[in-house]
């Protein structure tokens, strides 16, 4: 854990935050400032900066990412819809939180010309 990061404070409940999952390495919660109707991050317990930052023994956790990505796009009725999932890495990439996670983006209202 690094005390001054508020992804880690909010993982280890010492900051507020409504889990919609967790497990022993992850949690998810909603974005604050939703850029979609259904706006989650999806966080890892482990403090790691960045993608930069991923080490060879950090490969299970961005696979876990992914399958907790299409779980919870089910969970919250994306999955056939369709959704975004995105890192921002670093200041450049509009990274304003450094403590991995994924973002997951989706449930925009059904607009004409595009078919399930
Ligand atoms: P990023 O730009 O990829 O670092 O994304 C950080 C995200 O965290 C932004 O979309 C913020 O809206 C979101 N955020 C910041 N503080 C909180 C918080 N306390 N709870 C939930 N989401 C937050
Ligand atoms: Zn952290």
């Amino acid at each position: 854990m690094s005390s001054n990061c508020l992804f880690c404070q909010i993982v280890n409940k010492k900051a507020s935050g409504e889990f919609l999952y967790e497990d022993n390495d992850f949690v998810v919660f909603k974005d604050i400032h939703p850029a979609a109707p259904v706006h989650l991050l999806l966080v890892p317990k482990k403090h790691i900066r960045s993608i930069n930052d991923l080490k060879k023994e950090d490969e299970a956790i961005i696979s876990g990412l992914f399958m907790i990505a299409a779980d919870m796009a089910k969970k919250t009725g994306v999955n056939e819809s369709g959704y975004k999932l995105l890192f921002n890495v670093e200041k450049g990439g509009g990274q304003v939180i450094f403590h991995l996670h994924l973002h997951l983006i989706g449930g925009w209202p059904r607009i004409d010309g595009w078919k399930k």
